[in-house]
Formats: structure tokens, sequence, C-alpha cells
């Protein structure tokens, strides 16, 4: 059984974060999204609200495609957390150079603590290519509409907590 493991903040998930999970999907058996505390972060929305977003996103993304998606926190290191949940591969999303850098030296040093799990990239449609959390809420926070960037349901969500609903 093929399980992949999709790390993220998800600080909230947004429909790039749904394309990527629909397209990993298709390359493995189990698919655990898994979300970082993060505290560094400063998330907006605590961690198990977060898991409870990516968990109301993935029931229909889980009913499309027939894969078994789980939310799963952590708070250990990132290639800890694939041994946790037996994964093999960790899927990570692409968008512009700048994550390129960042995800260039995190596969580097993941493969030196452990070179049998893969690290594969996928690259959202191009629509949703520019979606970034920080700057969904920047645009909620300045009364702009988000509706192209997030499902209606974490709009709500997310408006609430803005205090704009
Ligand atoms: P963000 O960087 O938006 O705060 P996360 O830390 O939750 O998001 O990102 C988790 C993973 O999802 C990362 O691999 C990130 O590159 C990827 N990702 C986020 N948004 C997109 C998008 N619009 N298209 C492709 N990948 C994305």
């Amino acid at each position: 059984m093929r399980i992949g493991l999709y790390p993220g903040t998800f600080d909230p998930v947004t429909l790039g974060h749904t394309d990527i999970i629909r397209r990993a999907c298709a390359l493995v058996d189990r698919l655990v999204i898994g979300v970082a505390i993060n505290r560094d972060k400063g998330p907006l929305f605590t961690l198990e609200e977060r898991v409870a977003m990516v968990e109301a996103e993935c029931a229909k993304v889980a009913e499309e495609t027939g894969t078994e998606i789980v939310a799963h926190p952590f708070e250990n290191l990132l290639i800890d957390c694939a041994h946790d949940v037996g994964a093999q591969i960790i899927l990570r999303g692409l968008r512009a150079v700048t994550d390129f850098e960042y995800e260039y030296q995190m596969v580097g040093m993941n493969r030196a603590m452990d070179a049998s799990v893969e690290t594969v990239f996928l690259m959202a449609e191009a629509k949703y290519q520019a979606i970034a959390s920080k700057l969904v809420k920047e645009i909620a926070r300045l009364d702009g509409d988000i509706s192209k960037f997030v499902s209606p349901d974490v709009r709500v969500q997310l408006l609430e907590r803005l205090g704009k609903a």
C-alpha cells in the first residue's frame, strides 16, 4: 500500500492546497495530510481548527477520488512524521522559484536523514498557482474578495475569525 504525506500549515486550507491534494490522490492509496503546529508562523487558526477545516475539505476529494485521506497533526521532524504514518513519499506543492530554494534544501536534508523517503513535487492548475494562505488572510483583512481562493466554508470561518462576518 502506497502511503503519501502532504505536510503544511494550512492556515487556512486554500483551493491551491485542495488542488494538490486531488493530484496527490492519483499517486497514492492513502494520503495523510500532516498539519504542522508551527507556533513560529503564529497561525490565525488553532491546530484543531486547521485539522477540522482540512478534514472537511478532504471529505469531498476522498469521495471523488476513492482515496483514503486523513489529517494528522504533527510537531516533530517531518521525516519522523513520515515514519510515524508509514509514508514512503512526501508530497509538496511548488509555486514560484521562491518555493524551490526552500524545498531544495529540505529535500537535501531529509534525504540525508532517510534516503528511502522520496519527495515528489506537484504543481496546481494555473488559476490556483498563485494562492498562498498568507496573502488570502491579508486580502480578507483588507476587505478584498477571497471567494476565488478558498471554499465557501473556509471563507465564512476566515471572515468570522477576522470579525468581518
Ligand atoms: P502556505 O505556504 O500557503 O502557507 P502551507 O505551508 O500550508 O501553505 O503549504 C503546504 C504545501 O502546499 C507546500 O508544499 C506549499 O508549497 C504548497 N502550496 C500551498 N499553496 C499552493 C498553491 N497555490 N499551489 C501549489 N502548492 C501550494
